[in-house]
């Protein structure tokens, strides 16, 4: 017999617990020792020599091993030493351990980021409601569940008020289940039909209740599949696709160039076999960007743990690049520009004056009678240990009560409640039935005064409501009907001819660092928008105040929104800057606008209904205080202080990232380019190859792999925030990256092919070795240098040059190991290298600062073109 065909207290019983108290400390320990923590055991990562395996077989890799195939070949032959075929094997070994090492660098980051968001679960312990780490839940522990509440383990439900769950993730069902706790008769055939039980992994979509964990962690029937659960697809970014497709342009490039060097150099210059096969070879590696994706997601995971320090949790990597380019931020208003401290602050009643509270001391009889239903319409609750349950609009009736002197329990014994609708964002009112001390009953609706079922409403009600709102105060009506005998607890009829109570008025102050974060946002050529449950009246005070709402701008309510067609709203969308009483589905439609205007957008949500247009926005974030574990999971990003301003701090790290990774692209494939143009130039002038394979490999591997890794740990330029976001469909060569690519190209091949002339014809009478050794000085160190013309859009400054420590240090690696290579007798030999005269020193080391020197200057000119022409005031724009 299972859980669904015995009674919740049959179940209680066998974990020795009382639902109203919950477990004992001593049974929590004993039941912890005997089931573990809640937890889904993770999937072990793939071992080492799969991932050795998975770099063998990409595509540097590939070509790296067919010319280490050629150079063994050869050496057997005799056409070339054993060295040669030894060297490119190393290089093998070298390119392959330092992506591993920073693969393992960019999987421990994400790690650790998976347990910045642990999601929590109300109990009953000790008879205290208390808020535990989900993973501390154990069998025979009493949960509370509300609307968006994630359920946290199996169980038998022992309580169910107008609870329904979604139980799509298990049983792929979309509609949500209606939950109750009568025992079934018969063994229910599936999960869909226990219609007592709740499951771990699925959601409460309405309504609350409470049940027993009867399982935890793996033994739930998510456990069980928890297998497949984990094979999420990872998703890329619109740059890493990007970059994909240019990957793959470069190594089309880099095959084409390959074979034309190998028949140029064979042919023209009747180069020997093995040489010309191996610098085709090489130089199709050389040219090869293979080190950019593990750059970028470097430079990603370095971006979600800096947001992380700032309070933004990355759900999804790509969001740190999409936030970064976001147009609009659609933002809910209360606890996210506002503070989500709500105070009642004016009290109203039909034919009575209105009220301020803090002038109120003595109760009147009617106020008495309001108070009292207030309290009973409320859930909210603070224990005995202080600690506050509940949202901040109820905690404030509960503070308001306190001050004179009224508990909520006590009232509930006077009038006990026997049944409740519950709030919902939708309807915006909750309902309560109570039986009266005298023997009836009363229902009584507190909410949105237009959500109120009013008989008649009673004179300067609106006026009263206008002049609330006009002071930015949120307003819940109170409202009641009294019957003789029990009702049907139909709520739609018995919430029908209300009497109105009174009205209450609550101030919930706007963040304090909220202003400034929407003027930065301007500044940075993005819309703030305010979207929110509350009334337009209410709401276009506030957005006001702290400068959403601008001359020019529009407000608009969820009902004059209905109205207007898709396409017209698609037309006049960036003229709203409020959107007043909306519901998600309008949410979705706000969305949908601004997208098929090009936009990007980044929406707010907490709600459980939010969960469609988080997932709808390009950047969904979520509350992580209030934020319902539905919206949560449904997220890109999380707050974990739900303000407003940490988004823009996400922007200014996600565009930080953005440029990081262009810089990233400059430097990699600038030099790529500058390896082709150098040797189609120099075998086509007859000189032979200027590099031989093995430099060409080294340069690419060390000298640019090394430092390119920690571009990703540049902090941000400081105009970041003065410019319009980046548009989805700017190319990645916009902004002059194109031109300063092909310079960097021309300028080496200047600059090496000058020096190789000087060394081989001028210093070294037509030997090439001192005109090689040269070339490869110029071209590793100069290569490496240029990072600190790249890595930022200001001029070369001493400050700047310090900033990066890894990058100093990388810097400061590859040099040396280029020196030690040049200098050291053994690895010389082994480079094909010479040792250089005086003369040759004198003129390689000028040469080594030639192309930085050139990117400087465009940089100089290109600032004060800048300056010239100032940008006008970055202002919303689409493309
Ligand atoms: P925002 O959308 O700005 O973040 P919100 O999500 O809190 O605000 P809703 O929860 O939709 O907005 O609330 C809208 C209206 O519902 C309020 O103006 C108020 O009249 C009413 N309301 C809010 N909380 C309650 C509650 N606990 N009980 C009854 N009515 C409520």
């Amino acid at each position: 017999m299972t859980h669904a065909t015995r009674s919740g207290s049959d179940i209680c019983r066998d974990y020795q617990v009382d639902p109203e108290q919950g477990l004992s400390k001593s049974q929590v320990s004993q039941q912890r020792a005997d089931a573990g923590t809640n937890e889904l055991a993770a999937v072990p990562p793939p071992p080492l020599w799969r991932k050795i395996i998975r770099q063998l077989t990409d595509i540097t890799s590939i070509i790296l091993l067919i010319a280490t195939g050629i150079a063994a070949y050869l050496a057997i032959t005799g056409d070339s030493s054993w060295l040669k075929a030894f060297v490119i094997g190393a290089i093998i070994v070298l390119n392959v351990t330092i992506t591993l090492f920073q693969e393992h660098h960019a999987e421990k980051a994400l790690a650790a980021l998976q347990d910045l968001h642990v999601p929590t679960v109300t109990v009953i312990r000790d008879g205290t409601k208390t808020t535990l780490p989900a993973p501390e839940l154990v069998p025979g522990d009493i949960v509370l569940l509300t609307a968006g509440n994630s359920i946290p383990a199996d169980g038998r439900l022992l309580s169910a008020h107008n609870l329904t769950v979604d139980e799509a993730i298990l049983t792929g069902e979309s509609e949500a289940i209606s939950k109750q706790t009568d025992t079934l008769d018969a063994e229910p055939d599936s999960i869909g039909d226990s219609l007592n039980l709740v499951f771990s992994g699925t959601a409460v979509t309405q309504g609350n209740g409470s049940f027993v964990v009867t399982a935890t962690g793996m033994t739930t029937e998510l456990g069980k599949i928890a297998g497949l659960l984990n094979q999420t697809q990872k998703q890329k970014t619109l740059l890493q696709q990007r970059l994909d497709q240019l990957a793959l342009r470069l190594t089309t490039v880099a095959l084409i160039a390959g074979v034309l060097i190998f028949i140029l150099d064979f042919f023209l210059y009747q180069g020997n076999l093995a040489d010309s096969l191996l610098i085709g070879v090489s130089l199709a590696v050389a040219a090869v960007p293979e080190t950019l994706p593990v750059i970028v997601t470097l430079a990603l995971t370095h971006g979600v743990s800096k947001m992380a320090k700032r309070r933004a949790i990355i759900r999804r990597m790509t969001a740190v690049e999409t936030i970064g380019n976001v147009n609009v931020i659609a933002s809910d208003k209360t606890g996210t520009l506002t503070q989500n401290k709500m105070t009642i602050t004016h009290f109203w009643q039909p034919e009575q004056p209105i009220q301020k509270i803090d002038a109120l001391s003595e109760l009147s009889s009617a106020q008495q009678q309001a108070f009292t239903y207030m309290g009973l319409a409320t859930n909210a609750e603070i224990n005995e240990d202080g600690e506050a349950h509940g949202d901040a609009t109820e905690l404030a009736i509960i503070h308001l009560l306190e001050k004179y002197d009224l508990q909520r329990s006590d009232l509930e014994q006077d009038y006990p409640r026997l049944a409740e609708n519950p709030f919902d964002s939708t309807k915006k009112t909750m309902a309560t039935l109570h039986e009266t001390p005298d023997g009836h009953y009363v229902v009584i609706v507190k909410g949105a005064l237009d959500r109120i079922q009013l008989a008649q409403r009673p004179e300067k009600t609106s006026a009263i409501h206008d002049e609330f709102a006009a002071s930015a105060l949120r307003i819940l009506g109170i409202a009641y009907r009294e019957f003789t005998t029990k009702p049907e607890l139909d709520w739609e009829q018995i919430e029908q001819d209300l009497a109105l109570v009174g009205l209450i008025g609550l101030i919930d102050p706007p963040r304090p660092e909220v202003p400034a974060a929407i003027a930065k946002a301007h500044a940075a050529g993005i819309k703030p928008v305010m979207i929110t449950g509350d009334h337009l009246a209410t709401a276009k005070a506030i957005a006001s105040d702290i400068g959403i709402l601008r001359s020019g701008d529009q407000a608009i309510s969820g009902v004059e929104l209905r109205q207007l067609s898709d396409h017209d709203l698609k037309t006049n969308i960036a003229d709203y800057s409020v959107f007043a009483r909306v519901s998600p589905e309008d949410k979705l439609r706000i969305i949908s606008a601004w997208q098929a205007n090009g936009a990007t957008i980044a929406m707010t949500g907490d709600g459980v209904n939010d969960a469609p247009a988080l997932k709808a926005a390009d950047v969904g974030i979520a509350m992580g205080i209030t934020g319902t574990d539905v919206s949560k999971n449904a997220a890109d990003m999380i707050l974990t202080d739900d303000n407003f301003a940490t988004i823009l701090d996400a922007v200014e790290e996600g565009r930080t990232v953005y440029h990081n990774i262009l810089k990233a692209i400059e430097f990699l494939v600038g030099v790529n380019f500058a390896q082709i143009l150098l040797m189609l130039f120099s075998v086509s002038f007859g000189w032979g190859a200027i590099l031989i394979a093995e430099q060409l490999l080294l340069i690419n591997v060390l000298a640019d792999g090394l430092p390119g890794f920690y571009i990703g740990h540049e902090p941000g330029d400081p105009d970041n925030m003065k410019h319009p976001p980046v548009s989805k469909n700017r190319s990645l060569f916009a902004d002059g990256l194109g031109w300063r690519l092909a310079l960097r190209a021309f300028v080496f091949t200047i600059l090496v092919g000058g020096v190789y002339y000087l060394g081989r014809f001028v210093i070294a009478d037509g030997s090439r070795l001192q005109g090689m050794t040269m070339a490869f000085l110029v071209l590793a160190i100069g290569s490496v240098i240029d990072v600190y013309a790249i890595k930022s859009h200001q001029m070369l400054q001493w400050r700047t040059l310090k900033h990066n420590r890894p990058l100093n240090i990388s810097v400061a690696i590859s040099i040396t190991l280029v020196l030690l290579i040049t200098l050291i007798p053994f690895l010389q030999q082994g480079f094909g290298l010479v040792n250089l005269t005086a003369t040759a020193w004198w003129i390689t080391i000028p040469a080594i600062f030639g192309s930085l020197i050139c990117l400087e200057i465009t940089k100089y000119f290109r600032l004060r073109r800048e300056q010239s022409t100032p940008q006008a005031a970055a202002e919303y724009d689409l493309d």
